[in-house]
């Protein structure tokens, strides 16, 4: 039985219940709830309600203590690497997407060696290989070499972004070396997923939901799930995402959890969010999983603005990326972006010293790697 079913359960009526609910709770409600951490679910429902919002710094003290607690005062540094922004899906969201007249690229080995090389020089050891879905351009065997060259060169831990495999590819990634796997499902909302991914091998929502759990089969240290915030009502997407970070680390506790938090800012032409998500929404979402989600690595990236990162380092997240570059080749191989297009525009562009300096700012240190974090298993 996969997360479909848990899906299917809650998609009949059972979530818009929940829903409403929350529109109910008061702020004794929120109240009681933390009196338990870990919240019960109950409680993470009130951590999502309006009434939350006059007990944000209650919550992000509590979120705090609780990830110095199972993490230490430490935030881990992470950077993406983007293989290729050829794709062969119609995301409407996406500057990738198939339909977009846009400059693409596929790095070569010896790209993928160049920009690693820089990105090591930088002290990084964690790297995100992200690669659009197009086997002509990043098959398997390309992924594999690209991982295989990436562990070679000195990465300890190296995780994928890419096209959906199965669980025998996967396998051949991981006796490769491959140590995660990040999977947005984008949205739970099954008629919401089918609008805005019209054509391509990522219309099939129940693939694409089955993904973390073929890659934990195959014997992946980490997935990394998450919701796309702007697609539908994030109430809604952060109880299903409570189900599944639950439904993950009952099935697969060998396999840590991660969970990140992608909000849509800028659009391609012809798409606009239909439910924008405010900073104080996102803060509240990010609280909320973290006092529900003891141990999962909670992730924040550049696409959010310096600001809000700082705050919300040590509160709730533990990993960040830094310094991010969203084309292929952009670190080294084409750095003015002249030959391949950007997913998003990176908000937060400070280097990796700057960024460093923030998290020391606020009482904390950072880390290029943590194998501990990485490879804790999820009670
Ligand atoms: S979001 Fe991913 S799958 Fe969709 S168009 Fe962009 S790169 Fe392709």
């Amino acid at each position: 039985m996969s997360f479909l079913h848990t899906v299917e359960y809650l998609n009949s009526g059972i979530i818009d219940s929940a829903v409403a609910k929350i529109e109910t709770l008061s702020e004794q409600d929120v109240l009681k709830a933390l009196e338990r951490i870990p919240v019960t679910p109950e409680g993470f429902m009130a951590l999502l309600s309006r009434q939350a919002d006059a007990l944000t710094s209650d919550i992000e003290i509590l979120a705090r203590e609780l990830t110095a607690q199972r993490f230490g005062r430490v935030v881990n540094l992470y950077i993406p690497l983007y293989l290729t922004n050829s794709c062969i899906n119609n995301c409407l969201y996406c500057g990738f997407g198939s339909k977009r007249e846009v400059q693409r690229k596929t790095l070569t080995l010896n790209e993928i060696a160049l920009e690693c090389q820089r990105l090591l020089q930088e002290g990084y050891k964690s790297l995100l290989l992200v690669a659009g879905e197009d086997k002509r351009w990043a098959p398997v065997k390309y992924i594999e070499s690209a991982i295989k060259l990436a562990k070679k060169l000195g990465f300890v831990f190296v995780a994928i972004e890419a096209g959906p495999m199965t669980e025998e590819e996967y396998r051949v990634l991981c006796n490769a070396g491959l140590d995660g796997v990040t999977v947005y499902q984008e949205t739970y909302e099954i008629e919401t997923y089918r609008k805005v991914h019209p054509s391509g091998p990522k219309k099939d929502y129940k693939y694409r939901l089955d993904t973390p759990e073929r890659a934990a089969r195959a014997g992946v240290r980490s997935v990394g799930i998450g919701f796309l915030l702007g697609l539908a009502d994030f109430r809604k997407e952060s109880l299903f995402l409570g189900a599944h970070i639950k439904y993950l680390r009952k099935k697969y506790w060998q396999t840590s959890i991660a969970v990140s938090f992608p909000r849509i800012h800028e659009t391609p032409s012809g798409f606009s969010p239909a439910h924008p998500v405010s900073d104080s929404e996102l803060v509240q979402i990010i609280l909320a999983v973290r006092l529900a989600n003891p141990d999962a690595v909670l992730t924040l990236s550049t696409r959010e603005a310096s600001a809000l990162r700082d705050r919300l380092f040590g509160a709730g997240i533990n990993q960040v990326s830094a310094g991010s570059k969203t084309s292929p080749g952009a670190y080294i191989v084409d750095p003015a972006g002249n030959q391949a297009a950007k997913q998003f525009p990176v908000v937060d562009d400070r280097t990796p010293a700057e960024v460093i300096d923030a998290i020391r700012k606020r009482g904390l240190e950072w880390v290029f790697k943590d194998w501990d974090l990485n490879l804790r298993p999820v009670s």
